[in-house]
């Protein structure tokens, strides 16, 4: 694979061993995984962060907070995210860029295409912080929304809850769940699986990005991913 865009949800830099909002064994294990992809020649890796593990929108939007407001909070924790996994991807030896979608000069550079795609063709990671800046998205939208900006191939959305795949119910509570090596994004949409947010799903089948969910967490498991292997089930 040539141009790829990884999605990483906030709470992957968590750990359920540590109670700190961003866990640093974890963030280099993720740092570990990605400097070592990053080997393959000729591959260009942009990554999308989320913010979960430090605040969500919607759940200060329940608590009676303005959604926009609240939204907005949720955007600048993408920020904090992003700048650890810049600091632990720079300590295995890769070069990167945090590109905001919330200007911050201070902080990181704005997002610009054209430099996105420069930073990228130069071999740098870039990682997009603060979604696509707009509140009443969550970032799996933003990861789909600059993979078709950048032109990037194929969509990873890293999953880290033991989920290593889309299934046709929810593994966590049916024993008998069954998991999909491939489905459709008519499929998905139609037995309204929770793969990502709806949103990100009709933006990608109507851009005709495919999508792969798989298990970031598994040793080498982003490797194969980006080798084309069937690790976690591939949406198309
Ligand atoms: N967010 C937003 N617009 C965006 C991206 C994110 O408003 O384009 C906010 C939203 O409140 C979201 C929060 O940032 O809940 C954190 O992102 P997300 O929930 O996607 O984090 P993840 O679940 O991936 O950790």
């Amino acid at each position: 694979m040539r141009r790829v865009v990884l999605k990483l949800s906030g709470e992957a830099l968590a750990s359920a061993a540590s109670d700190e909002t961003i866990d640093a064994s974890t963030v280099d294990f993720l740092a570990r995984e990605i400097a070592a992809a990053m080997e393959r020649g000729g591959l260009e890796l942009a990554v999308v962060v989320g913010g979960g593990n430090i605040w969500r929108g919607a759940t200060g939007a329940m608590a009676g907070m303005n959604r926009a407001n609240s939204d907005l909070m949720g955007m600048l924790g993408t920020v904090i995210n992003a700048l650890a996994l810049q600091d632990a991807i720079e300590n295995h030896g890769r070069p990167t860029r945090v590109m905001s979608a919330i200007n911050m000069d201070q902080v990181a550079e704005p997002y610009i295409r054209r430099r996105a795609v420069r930073h990228l063709e130069k071999g740098r990671v870039v990682i997009f912080a603060a979604g696509m800046g707009n509140p009443y998205f969550t970032t799996d939208t933003p990861a789909a929304q600059r993979a078709a900006e950048v032109e990037a191939e194929i969509v990873l959305k890293g999953t880290h809850g033991g989920v290593d795949g889309v299934y046709n119910v929810d593994p966590r509570t049916n024993p008998d769940a069954v998991k999909f090596d491939e489905i459709s994004f008519d499929e998905v949409i139609a037995r309204d699986l929770r793969v990502m947010d709806m949103t990100a799903i009709t933006f990608c089948k109507d851009n005709h990005l495919p999508l792969r969910v798989f298990d970031l967490m598994a040793e080498g498991n982003l490797g194969r991913a980006l080798d084309g292997r069937p690790v976690g089930t591939l949406v198309k």
